[in-house]
């Protein structure tokens, strides 16, 4: 079968190609510009033909996608901004949303052959903060993000802004797939990760050109912060799980018409200064301090596991087990 890839270079959606052609499938993956294509290309160039690449200039145009989707059994949508640099919230939450409903409603004029459509929403539109610690799950949605930006414009904190294009963007998808649902020929299944960490494969020349979340983790590693800001966390999936994950989605039937928070578990910035490598490129902050920090968000991941057969605990566990050889080591060789 052929898989539709849209936004192909991200960090993200490299790992779902990858993990696609590793599966036998074969994968069309969209960019915005020609001058994208070059290092995908290479990266996957051992796949031959079974790779190829468009451009898809801007999602929000009307028909954006219609030649995209054509002979493609499945489409993944990963494409939508993530970043914090948009003045007003609009340049993140028209993308997300009118990219999200184009694709969909591309997939439904011109997708003959589409089985099904997975969108990588986030687990940005699930939580909430919330005064106390709590465990969310798919049940929850977060309400809090886009009233705020109702309320705020362009003072809403970017953070905020960006969650609530996700809660919009992926609204808007169960609402298309609802209202017409006797006419498409796919089902609906949307991921829902948070933090996504790890090995990136896509072009990012220097630490600037990373994207957003590796760039943060980068940012932490190697600049000093603060035990308040190293005690704060959130919760994280390898990229090569989510990867994998994007792919399970796809093969497993029951995954239809779900959306699965696809989570390893909690973290406070200080574990991955503690898993880290011993070199002078890297904050130390308080070793072994993190542990015993509140985690103020966790994620209820049994979905994943019993819909998709996720392991993605296994490398929460490696990193656990990083962190007890370091701690053992004691003298920092
Ligand atoms: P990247 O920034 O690496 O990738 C984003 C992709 O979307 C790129 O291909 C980018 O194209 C494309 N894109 C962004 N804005 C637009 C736009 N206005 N029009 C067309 N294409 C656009 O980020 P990630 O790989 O991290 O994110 C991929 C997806 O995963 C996003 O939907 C994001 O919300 C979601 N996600 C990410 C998490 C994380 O921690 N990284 C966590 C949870 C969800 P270009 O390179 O041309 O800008």
């Amino acid at each position: 079968g052929k898989v539709l890839v849209s936004g192909a270079n991200g960090f993200i959606a490299a790992w779902v190609v990858r993990s696609l052609l590793e599966e036998g499938f074969s994968v069309r993956g969209t960019v915005r510009s020609a001058s994208k294509s070059a290092h995908l290309q290479k990266e996957f160039a051992s796949y031959g033909d079974k790779f190829e690449l468009v451009v898809v200039p801007d999602i929000t145009q009307e028909g954006a996608f219609d030649e995209a989707v054509q002979g493609v059994d499945a489409i993944e949508h990963t494409a939508s901004p993530f970043h914090f640099n948009a003045i007003e919230p609009e340049e993140l939450i028209t993308p997300a949303i009118h990219g999200t409903l184009g694709i969909l409603r591309s997939a439904l004029k011109h997708g003959k052959s589409v089985k099904r459509i997975i969108v990588t929403s986030s687990c940005a539109a699930v939580l909430q903060i919330e005064p106390e610690p709590k465990t969310f799950s798919e049940l929850d949605w977060n309400e809090q993000a886009p009233k705020e930006v109702a309320e705020m414009g362009r003072s809403t904190p970017p953070m905020t802004t960006y969650r609530a294009s996700k809660t919009l963007a992926e609204r808007a998808a169960w609402d298309f797939v609802e209202k017409h649902k006797s006419e498409i020929g796919w089902d609906l299944v949307v991921l829902n990760p948070p933090f996504v960490f790890g090995p990136h494969i896509h072009e990012a020349l220097t630490p600037d050109a990373l994207n957003t979340s590796s760039r943060q983790f980068y940012t932490m590693l190697t600049e000093p912060s603060s035990p308040a800001v190293r005690h704060t966390g959130s919760c994280w999936v390898d990229v090569r799980d989510l990867g994998r994950a994007h792919v399970l989605a796809l093969l497993k039937p029951a995954a239809g018409g779900e959306r699965i928070i696809v989570s390893a578990g909690p973290f406070v910035w200080q574990d991955w200064l503690d898993a880290a490598p011993e070199s002078p490129k890297y904050e130390k902050g308080a070793p072994g301090a993190g542990k015993d920090a509140v985690h103020q968000i966790r994620y209820d991941a049994s979905k994943s596991g019993r819909v998709l057969g996720m392991t993605v605990y296994l490398r929460w566990r490696r990193l656990r087990e990083i962190r007890r050889a370091i701690g053992r080591r004691g003298d920092g060789k």
